[in-house]
């Protein structure tokens, strides 16, 4: 069992209360770790480091090229310690092994296209003031201050990443809070930070309920930004906390995302695409394609289809490389799937497939449901409305592409989207009356650091990733420099000012 503390001000502490709290292994319930467990009064220290480190320097006053190097080292040690932070990520999160292996390389990519971020220029001359005079005017980015992130459980090291590196590259401070389900590799990027050699305060990890430490980063008035990736109805919350004292904040809320096959679409990579879409990391993804909409012409066809490949889906071992699928994150999340799965029934839906826990002996110990697909769904029941966040599918037939378009437009959400087509630019046409924030052709779940990211309507606020992303964590300064320099030749020299 791995032993965690909280990482506050560049050192490994307890917390006050010594509360720990232990993270379970979702396949076998093992303990996997027990942990610090930050309360209210840790949080604020946190924040106070945080807070020191941004006022005080020396971070805010090394050069751009230091911070970046700085970032870059963190990206060199995780692709060091690869193979420890996969199987972590396994352990303390159920992720197979197979995505556990991408997620730490993407990881690692991610924090040095970061460190890249942090290299650019921040300051841009810009024309064309309204009033006459001379002057020189530059648009300067500035550092926002001390920012909040807060994180869920599905993709524990790479939403630490995602967060650390574009508030880092910035110039920002930061305290972030793991989820209380997955704080181990987070706590091994502490310990990463830690020795690469950031100055103290500039990170801070405190794992953390959201109802004590979460909250106490939102409302906290020394913290400038909050950065949160989590549910809708938490993303509402925390929303509604920051407007207290004003605070800038993204939110990368939930999904429904829609997933169109048009009739010309290629069956056997449609079909593929599908199940991709839907049963990766079990369901568990913001942007998975929850809703199949697919036409009526094909749909007999490319549901057996679909049926017969899931039935192939391996469940077992996360760790082992055979693993299709492997748990869910808790007994509370199989639950809510197993409650909605019943919903769907109850409201006339078909399971084609799947729809219970798997009675398998080796899998009893872990949280596992079956990959679920219904038909028959309409666009208004609970299983096409709600984020379900585990492996069940609803399938939509259509008739015609404009209602395709319209059911998947009527949705709270609007995070992701997709359309399977031989015919690229018919689905370009549908992709752009999508109303999402990502829209794949033949393709899902690619989302790159280096492209925006983020929800329509009640899937968040901002976006994340790419140039656009790190200017979510800066301020925009209009820098007036006067030219004129003599007082008579001065605009306002007849205005307010007396002339004796
Ligand atoms: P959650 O909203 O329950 O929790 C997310 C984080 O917020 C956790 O760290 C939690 O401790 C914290 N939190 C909870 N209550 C809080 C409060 N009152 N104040 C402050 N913080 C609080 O979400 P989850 O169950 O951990 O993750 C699943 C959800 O995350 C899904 O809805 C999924 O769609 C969403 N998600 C979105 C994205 C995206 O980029 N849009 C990515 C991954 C996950």
């Amino acid at each position: 069992m791995h032993e965690y503390l909280l990482y506050i001000n560049g050192e490994f502490v307890e917390s006050g209360g010594k509360k720990t709290f232990d993270s379970i292994n979702p396949f076998n319930q093992e303990v996997v770790a027990r942990v610090a467990l930050a309360g209210i009064e840790d949080t604020q220290r946190a924040v106070r480091a945080a807070r020191k480190a941004f006022d005080e320097g020396p971070w805010t006053k090394m050069s751009k090229e230091e911070r970046s190097a700085l970032i870059k080292a963190v990206s060199d040690k995780i692709n060091e310690r690869k193979a420890e932070l996969e199987q972590l990520e396994v352990e303390d999160s159920g992720s197979t092994i197979r995505k556990a292996k991408e997620d730490v390389h993407l990881s690692a990519r991610a924090m040095n296209y970061f460190s890249k971020l942090a290299a650019m220029d921040t300051v841009e001359p810009v024309d064309g003031l309204s009033k006459p005079g001379f002057s020189q005017n530059f648009l300067v980015r500035e550092p926002i201050g001390v920012v909040a992130a807060i994180i869920p459980w599905n993709f524990p090291l790479k939403m630490a990443v995602w967060k650390l590196g574009p508030a880092l590259a910035a110039g920002n401070t930061v305290v972030l809070k793991p989820s209380e389900l997955t704080p181990v590799t987070a706590m091994e990027l502490a310990k990463i930070i830690h020795e690469v050699g950031f100055p103290p305060g500039v990170v801070n990890i405190i794992p953390g309920y959201g109802e004590d430490a979460g909250e106490e980063l939102v409302r906290n008035p020394m913290v400038d930004k909050v950065s949160f990736t989590g549910s809708t109805a938490v993303g509402r919350r925390v929303m509604s906390l920051a407007a207290i004292t004003l605070k800038k904040c993204t939110l990368e809320c939930g999904g429904k995302s829609a997933n169109i096959v048009l009739d010309d679409a290629d069956l056997n990579l449609a079909v593929d695409g599908a199940l991709y879409a839907i049963f990766y990391h079990q369901g568990q993804c913001c942007e998975a394609g929850t809703r199949l909409l697919l036409p009526e012409k094909i749909h007999d066809e490319f549901l057996n289809r679909m049926i017969e490949k899931t039935e192939k889906i391996t469940l077992g071992d996360p760790n082992d490389m055979t693993t299709d699928m492997g748990p869910l994150i808790s007994e509370k999340q199989r639950e809510r799937v197993l409650v909605y799965i019943k919903s769907g029934i109850e409201q006339g839906a078909k399971v084609a497939i799947g729809g219970s826990v798997p009675q398998t002996p080796k899998l009893k110990k872990g949280f596992f449901v079956e990959p679920t697909i219904f038909t028959n769904v309409g666009n208004k029941m609970k299983i096409a409305r709600e984020e379900i966040f585990g492996p069940v599918l609803s399938v939509i037939k259509y008739k015609t592409i404009e209602e395709a378009i319209g059911m998947a437009n009527d949705s709270m959400y609007g995070l992701g989207g997709g359309v399977w087509s031989r015919d690229k630019e018919k689905a370009m046409a549908v992709a752009k009356q999508l109303r999402a924030g990502t829209v794949w052709i033949n393709e899902w779940h690619l989302i790159s650091e280096k492209a925006p990211f983020g929800g329509y309507k009640q899937s968040g606020v901002g976006r994340e990733f790419g140039v656009e992303g790190l200017r979510e964590y800066t301020e925009t300064k209009h820098l007036h420099i006067d030219e004129v320099g003599v007082r008579e030749k001065k605009f306002w020299y007849d205005t307010v000012v007396p002339k004796n």
